[in-house]
């Protein structure tokens, strides 16, 4: 989504972006364009996005030619339409739609003479805020971090500055692994988090079902894992076996052998979480048979 934006303020060609621009956007900028109704809900949402995308995307003036002195976003206190209000376009003589080479001429910022504090307190930092035209285009920065502009955007690092960090958890080394299968550490992590959509769960939510295994009506994530009868039956089969059928509790367990119970253990909590009709751990599914293979040891 973020990088939909991107592309809207980039040179890149693209064809949704130029059809943006000419019927959705229609000349105005994407920081002032509304939901109208217009457009799918893809559009909607990246209107939804605006605030928070306003705090990493910055025009970089080289021309001044394309960046807008009052609607765009390229000096570090922001848009700053939104500083003066729609006054300042009037008292500082500068028509709402103005380039940056327009308001610039032979290096010098044209404004009106004010007598305004607050608009003249933005002139000095406008005045202040180092700036030469050049004969390249303008262009468009991401933040990375302070002071860290660059000309690319890089969808990895935007995750890593967007998502939210909590404190990691002792056991988070047993589930996340390199040798890890993604899948079954997602499914072990949910049920650790005790999250998964368990009978016990999904009752709240008006739809009733039982164990797949053994029938108990409350199918709890306890229940499902460890105390059905067949589930338990499996792990003792499957994982009791991994440090030999006689396990000396002296002797040290080596590595490998720990990686492997890791591993099956993972892969039986994986299988062991039923894909049930109509309802799956990845929503309602609507169909009557388990066409994944999960379940099915
Ligand atoms: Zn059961």
């Amino acid at each position: 989504m973020l990088k939909l934006i991107w592309r809207l303020f980039s040179c890149t060609s693209s064809l949704w972006g130029d059809w943006v621009k000419k019927y959705l956007l229609r000349g105005e900028t994407f920081w002032d364009a509304k939901d109208t109704g217009l457009g799918s809900w893809v559009w909607r949402k990246l209107l939804r996005l605006k605030p928070l995308v306003k705090g990493f995307l910055r025009m970089d003036i080289k021309d001044g030619c394309n960046v807008r002195f009052w609607t765009d976003i390229w000096h570090p206190l922001g848009r700053l339409i939104e500083i003066t209000g729609e006054v300042g376009t009037q008292k500082l003589g500068i028509a709402r739609e103005s380039k940056i080479c327009e308001v610039m001429r032979d290096g010098v910022w044209r404004f009106r003479s004010c007598r305004d504090r607050h608009i003249r307190d933005v002139v000095l930092s406008v005045s202040g805020h180092p700036l030469s035209l050049s004969a390249v285009s303008d262009g468009v920065l991401w933040k990375y971090g302070e002071d860290n502009y660059k000309d690319v955007f890089i969808a990895s690092e935007v995750w890593q500055q967007l998502r939210g960090r909590k404190e990691e958890v002792r056991w988070s080394k047993l589930i996340w692994f390199p040798q890890g299968v993604p899948r079954h550490a997602f499914i072990t992590w949910m049920a650790i988090r005790d999250i998964l959509a368990t009978g016990h769960r999904t009752r709240q939510w008006g739809h009733v079902q039982w164990c797949v295994y053994c029938g108990e009506p409350d199918e709890t994530r306890d229940h499902l894992f460890f105390a059905c009868p067949y589930t338990f039956t499996l792990w003792l089969q499957v994982v009791g076996n991994l440090f030999g059928s006689d396990p000396d509790p002296d002797r040290e367990i080596k590595l490998q052998s720990m990686l492997l119970v890791l591993m099956t253990g993972l892969l039986l909590s994986y299988c062991v979480w039923p894909c049930k009709p109509p309802f799956t751990s990845y929503g309602w599914s609507g169909t009557t048979g388990d066409t994944t293979g999960r379940g099915k040891l």
